[in-house]
């Protein structure tokens, strides 16, 4: 089968906090979003099957800022600060989120959000909380579980049956197979939201997810 998605160009369009600095473009956005230290970058890496890309905003001391991946002169990619970090002041993460939960809530261009778990543990009181708000706004996301190498079979029951159980109410996945990962549909319609396991290490999930991202953008 052919790749999904062949990287031709890709290029950090922007990096800002500002809504007012945010690409003037009709082109759609896709957001990931995770908690610091959840395998964010090296996903976005392994997507872009480059080593050190994604990096921008996340070294210690750096601002963390919403970056802006132009990819095939075509989409963005948007990486969302991680959530979680906690040398935060409760003031800066605040700030973060009110920009970032008016982004999903009001951008037009945003096509669909990336939610991003840790596959070994139960997802946090912030995942839940994004999660929320995610459904809130009633845009497509899919739910990837990160560092799927580090699991093992019996594991991703465990991991899916504890993610359900932690957004009971708010929203349910599906069970995970190929078709999980594009047939999917938002819990407000009724169905299951489609989810995935990914790892940087093996590229498990690659293809899956930028077929996906595609979807969304076409
Ligand atoms: P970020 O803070 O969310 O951007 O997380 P990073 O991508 O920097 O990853 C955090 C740590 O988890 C690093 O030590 C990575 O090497 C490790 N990691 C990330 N993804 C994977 C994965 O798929 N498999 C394994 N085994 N380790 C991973």
């Amino acid at each position: 089968m052919p790749p999904v998605l062949k990287i031709r160009s890709l290029a950090v369009a922007c990096t800002t906090l500002d809504p007012a600095r945010f690409p003037n473009s009709p082109w759609k956005e896709i957001a990931v979003s995770g908690r610091s230290n959840v395998g964010k970058s090296s996903l976005l890496n392994t997507l872009f099957e480059r080593k050190n890309f994604a990096r921008i905003s996340n070294e210690p001391g750096k601002t963390r800022t919403m970056n802006f991946y132009a990819v095939n002169d075509r989409f963005y990619l948007v990486d969302f600060p991680g959530y979680g970090f906690a040398r935060l002041s409760a003031e800066t993460r605040k700030g973060w989120l009110r920009i970032i939960d008016a982004y999903i809530e009001g951008r037009p261009a945003l096509a669909g959000v990336v939610q991003l778990v840790d596959s070994r543990h139960a997802p946090s009181k912030e995942d839940v909380e994004r999660i929320e708000r995610i459904v809130a706004s009633a845009r497509p996301f899919i739910v990837v579980f990160t560092k799927a190498d580090k699991i093992s079979n019996a594991e991703r029951f465990r991991a899916v049956r504890e993610f359900n159980e932690s957004v009971e109410g708010i929203a349910r996945i599906a069970a995970l197979d190929k078709r999980a990962a594009v047939d999917g549909k938002t819990a407000r319609e009724g169905a299951a939201a489609p989810a995935l396991f990914f790892s940087a290490t093996t590229g498990e999930g690659r293809e899956d997810l930028w077929r996906w991202i595609m979807e969304r953008i076409e």
